[in-house]
């Protein structure tokens, strides 16, 4: 088994699950006591979450660059950023080590494709919605048709994030809210529905909706146990 290098904190809510998940499924496929080789770097998000607002990805850039050669140092075979919007910056984190990164959009659009759902609704940080970087990858190099919410529901979808999610507040009105987005997503035609930041499983699950749902976190960590067992 190679061992996984998780840059983890954005919160440390997802980082959390991003564990459990992880260890889980290396206990699922492997039996006994076996549990996962890894390693992770957990930055403050406090530090991030200024860099965003600010617009300093350069700096956040450098500060995920610091934690990457630290996993590779560390002995890690691979880099998982355990973040939807921080893959704005990583191309700049790839750069910065030789072990290869595994990038959340691609195994979500592999998973997207795999269920043969060519048209889907985006749901995510602002960043994550409205700039290029995570869209345009799905829209680009994975052929699908991606639907983003209006620009009150884009509101609505980050301020929870940032406010209740990343803080390990689950409130029912912001599932029944994310839930009537998720409706209006499909009424505009999306077949199903990535949650594109990683803390919002620990809010809707296909517990409370029968639209298909593609969770970021739980697929992202599915991926790199798979290339930590099979590649
Ligand atoms: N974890 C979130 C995401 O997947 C948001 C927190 C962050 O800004 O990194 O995008």
């Amino acid at each position: 088994m190679k061992t996984i290098g998780l840059i983890g904190g954005m919160s440390w809510e997802s980082s959390a699950e991003y564990y459990r998940i992880i260890n889980q499924a290396v206990a699922r496929e492997r039996g006994g006591h076996s549990s996962a080789r890894l390693v992770m770097v957990s930055v403050d998000f406090a530090e991030v979450e200024a860099l965003q607002q600010a617009g300093g990805w350069d700096s956040a850039a450098s500060l995920l660059a610091d934690a990457a050669r630290s996993l590779e140092a560390a002995g890690a075979g691979c880099v998982v950023i355990c973040t939807n919007t921080m893959h704005l910056v990583a191309d700049e984190v790839q750069a910065a080590v030789t072990i290869p990164l595994i990038h959340i959009a691609d195994a979500t659009a592999e998973a997207v494709s795999r269920a043969g759902l060519p048209s889907v609704g985006l749901l995510g940080t602002r960043f994550t919605m409205e700039m290029d970087f995570y869209k345009g990858r799905l829209v680009d190099r994975h052929g699908l048709a991606v639907l983003v919410p209006s620009e009150t529901d884009r509101t609505t979808v980050h301020d929870v994030i940032y406010d209740e999610l990343v803080h390990g507040e689950i409130v029912d009105s912001s599932r029944h809210a994310y839930l009537e987005i998720i409706d209006r997503l499909v009424g505009l035609g999306a077949q199903g529905v990535i949650l594109g930041c990683t803390e919002i499983g620990l809010l809707v699950d296909d517990t409370v909706t029968d639209v298909p749902l593609f969770d970021t976190t739980r697929i992202h960590a599915e991926a790199a146990v798979s290339w930590a067992l099979l590649s």
